[in-house]
């Protein structure tokens, strides 16, 4: 797919690359960045020119509205390497278009597609020895923006910082993953944030995660806030049940994040011919499907870790077990979508940029 490059990036080189320094081997998840680092200062109403430089930290005034209000918005995507060393995104476009959703949601400017898309392509273009190859390896794209105005009057910024860093990651074994069903807490609510990826929604996760953590379980599903009745993510993916040869997944609303795994995973379980529902998961259907037998698969769907197979799940102090399975629908379509990330399959999509 051909997406617009940008007109003008300023770029300052670093000195030396850090690449040498790095055990690609043995990388910790978010915790090692490549040598440069993308900034562009929305101010006076406008986008600036954007410059790509060496990787640094920065000055902000104290009073900047991001550390008191919280205006803050982020996305996160991948950039894979194929046999011949070539490099690609995966749906830039759709984070694109969630990005200035979640700016729009947020009080927040737009930033221009030559800004986003075309700043990552720059930087990832400059950076791309930092995309290893093999299935599993890749670069982590961190586009995000904060409120740098000064003064602390609760209202929104008039300037503000958009970057895009860049991080090497490889695909890790979770070790297994047992789920709680949320009865108290909640991450989002009509009316609220919970489409938008915006920076409070993860703090605001953070406690009842550290509670579930404390009680065994790595993540929670969360339900809807008004009731608890319906099941909607699991910690920050997107939630599939399969039920007998059905998979069953919520439709995304305002208190949902609308995935772009998530939706390339419907994609491609329609054109596999598996059956796929988007609609309402009511916890008492799930929980009555784990008696019966029904219930054969829970798993999570997001860019960080692509499907995350759930092996069970507690719900008002009962734990339910999922069976252990030969053919995983979550592995097959795992399987497809990594294909076509990697260019061990035809894009027949369009998905690869
Ligand atoms: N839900 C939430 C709350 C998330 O933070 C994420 C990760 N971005 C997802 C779902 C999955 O979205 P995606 O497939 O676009 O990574």
């Amino acid at each position: 797919m051909m997406l617009k490059t940008p007109n003008e990036i300023d770029i300052v080189r670093a000195k030396s690359s850090k690449i040498t320094e790095v055990d690609f081997e043995n990388l910790s998840f978010g915790n090692i960045f490549t040598d440069h680092m993308l900034v562009c200062d929305f101010k006076n109403g406008k986008w600036e020119k954007p410059i790509i430089k060496p990787y640094e930290p920065f000055l902000i005034d104290p009073s900047a509205k991001v550390f008191h209000y919280g205006q803050a918005i982020f996305e996160g995507m991948k950039a894979y390497k194929d046999n011949q060393d070539d490099v690609w995104l995966f749906r830039p476009d759709e984070n694109f278009h969630r990005f200035n959703k979640s700016a729009s949601r947020m009080a927040m400017p737009e930033v221009p597609e030559d800004i986003f898309i075309g700043g990552l392509k720059t930087i990832v273009d400059l950076e791309r020895d930092w995309v290893k190859k093999g299935l599993g390896n890749t670069l982590y794209l961190r586009p995000f923006m904060i409120a740098i105005g000064s003064g602390v009057i609760a209202q929104p910024s008039t300037q503000y910082r958009f970057m895009i860093i860049l991080s090497p990651a490889r695909s890790y074994y979770q070790g297994e993953v047992k789920v709680i069903i949320a009865e108290h807490y909640s991450r989002a609510a009509n009316g609220g944030i919970g489409a938008a990826k915006a920076a409070g929604n993860y703090s605001a996760q953070f406690y009842p995660q550290k509670l579930a953590q404390e009680k065994g379980f790595q993540q929670i599903i969360w339900t809807d806030d008004a009731t608890h009745t319906k099941l909607e993510e699991a910690g920050t993916m997107n939630v599939f049940f399969r039920i007998n040869d059905t998979i069953i997944t919520a439709p995304v609303s305002e208190r949902i994040l609308d995935g772009v795994t998530r939706k390339s995973l419907i994609a491609l379980a329609k054109r596999e011919g598996i059956n796929i529902e988007e609609r309402d998961v009511l916890v008492n259907e799930i929980v009555k499907a784990a008696k019966d037998g029904s219930l054969k698969e829970i798993f999570g769907a997001g860019t960080a870790a692509v499907v995350s197979p759930i092996v069970g799940f507690q719900y008002q102090e009962h734990y339910y077990e999922l069976p252990k399975l030969e053919n995983s629908l979550a592995m097959h379509l795992k399987e497809e979508i990594t294909k076509i990330q990697y260019k061990l399959a035809d894009d027949t999509f369009g998905w690869t940029v």
